[in-house]
């Protein structure tokens, strides 16, 4: 999102995205299509509650040896024939892609989804040096045609209908086509067929890396990712370095939950290897393959509260099953990453100041952790986001003040029933058809867009007092 947008206080967006009809109706329609996939597909996989412990145990253990096995991946991709490139920012990142670009003369570029690529603002950084960038995926390629940025992490457009698609694709691609989702996919293959043959360089991301092989793992569903890695002569793989893993034996059990957790699929429909560049006798693959290892903020979470947010697979389930997600869509949070993951990820790659909103909106109800493959522990993170925040005095001091008194009182029995009695009296005027609404002075901004259950007539203590 652009810094005029952001400007714009969270609390706007989000009103603005709960007032847009097509908006609610393609998140309803999306994510309660997700959340019924993924629960099928665990139903039928008996094995997966082990994989999901597996895999947690496998990020732990990693995270544990990150250069050990960060170094092993290098060795590997070179002997492989492959060129290693250690980027600690994301400027660094898309400074040597555009130094590759400058060298073998580049100048079109086709990518395979990457959210590493996104996070980098990586398509912005190759126009401004002449090189034309094309998002070869579909949702991808919607949001590049609507000049947006993704909405969700796997399914990028998902915030448009099939009509805004088509639309879309009759305005920009001057044709008129049904809002027809094959129609619609046709279009877009004929229009990227030609691209993916002119392009010089193919970027991807890497859902995975096995270090003791060298191998780079791409999930993807469309056959795109295998074109991008194939037909253009170089081949640039960007990745975090959160991505890495011990052995292929390891990568068995997160392909087992991946796409179950994302789509509902048993196994998404290309599972890509790469290993370096083309071999002598080899038919296909490109001349030249670079990884690009990058940091951008990772590194020193390891050491931090937010350590379990980098084990994350990015399959986007907590995000279908967060109440506010479900509700605002991606764009409202304002940053690459939305959902409760997201507001984990902002805050490690911009800093807290980023999320001082966001790390509010939460219900922290626990859904998010219930279907994470990886078991992820957000809503404590989120908590221990809040307490930062608080510590650090980015919170507002109105606010600080607030939750400060609020906790003297729930831990001090005496003030807690003075303040059930006082409550009570006050809050008369308000309670309208049993809930407090249209609270005065700095409570007026909590009821504006919510009600509340009124102070009740009686305290849990003075029931039991009398049951005693
Ligand atoms: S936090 Fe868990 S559920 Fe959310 S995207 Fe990451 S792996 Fe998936």
């Amino acid at each position: 999102m652009s810094d005029q947008a952001l400007r714009t206080p969270f609390s706007e967006r989000a009103g603005a995205a709960l007032r847009d009809t097509s908006l609610q109706q393609a998140l309803t329609l999306a994510t309660t299509k997700f959340i019924g996939l993924r629960k099928e597909a665990f139903a039928t996989y008996p094995q997966g509650e082990r994989a999901r412990d597996q895999a947690r145990a496998i990020k732990e253990a990693t995270l544990q040896r990150l250069d050990h096995y960060l170094n092993m991946l290098a060795d590997n991709v070179e002997r492989l024939g492959g060129h290693v490139h250690w980027a600690t920012t994301g400027e660094e990142a898309c400074e040597t892609i555009l130094r590759i670009c400058r060298e073998c003369r580049v100048k079109t570029v086709v990518k395979s989804k990457s959210m590493a690529t996104e996070e980098i603002e990586l398509n912005e950084a190759l126009e401004h040096a002449g090189v034309t960038p094309i998002e070869t995926d579909l949702g991808e390629y919607i949001i590049q045609l609507a000049r947006e940025k993704p909405s969700h992490i796997i399914a990028p457009a998902i915030h448009k209908t099939r009509g805004q698609v088509a639309d879309l694709f009759s305005r920009v691609l001057k044709g008129q086509f049904p809002a027809d989702p094959e129609v619609l996919t046709a279009v877009a293959r004929k229009e990227l067929r030609q691209k993916f043959l002119q392009a010089d360089m193919g970027i991807t991301g890497a859902n995975f890396a096995v270090a003791d092989t060298g191998t780079i793992v791409l999930v993807t569903n469309e056959g795109n990712g295998r074109m991008v890695t194939s037909l253009p002569r170089i081949h640039v793989a960007v990745m975090g370095i959160d991505k890495v893993i011990p052995s292929m034996t390891d990568l068995m059990f997160f392909l087992g939950i991946l796409a179950r957790s994302a789509t509902g699929q048993k196994i998404s429909v290309y599972t890509t290897l790469v290993r370096g560049p083309r071999q002598p006798g080899e038919l296909e693959g490109p001349d030249e393959f670079h990884l690009i290892l990058m940091d951008n903020g990772r590194a020193r979470q390891i050491a931090s509260e937010l350590r379990e947010a980098l084990y994350c697979l990015r399959c986007g389930a907590c995000l279908n099953v967060c109440p506010v997600y479900r509700q605002i869509g991606g764009h409202a949070y304002g940053y690459t990453y939305p959902g409760p993951i997201g507001i984990l990820l902002t805050a490690m790659l911009k800093g807290d100041r980023a999320v001082k909103d966001l790390a509010h909106a939460s219900s922290l109800c626990g859904a998010c952790q219930e279907v994470c493959p990886v078991r992820i522990d957000i809503p404590r993170m989120l908590i221990e986001l809040r307490q930062r925040l608080d510590r650090e005095r980015i919170a507002p001091l109105a606010e600080r003040v607030l939750f400060k008194t609020f906790a003297q009182v729930l831990t001090t029995p005496a003030l807690f029933r003075l303040a059930a009695t006082l409550g009570r009296l006050a809050q008369r005027p308000f309670v309208r058809g049993g809930r407090l609404q249209n609270l005065p002075l700095v409570f007026a901004r909590w009821t504006k867009g919510r009600d509340l259950p009124p102070v009740a007539a009686r305290t849990f203590s003075e029931r039991w007092r009398e049951l005693r």
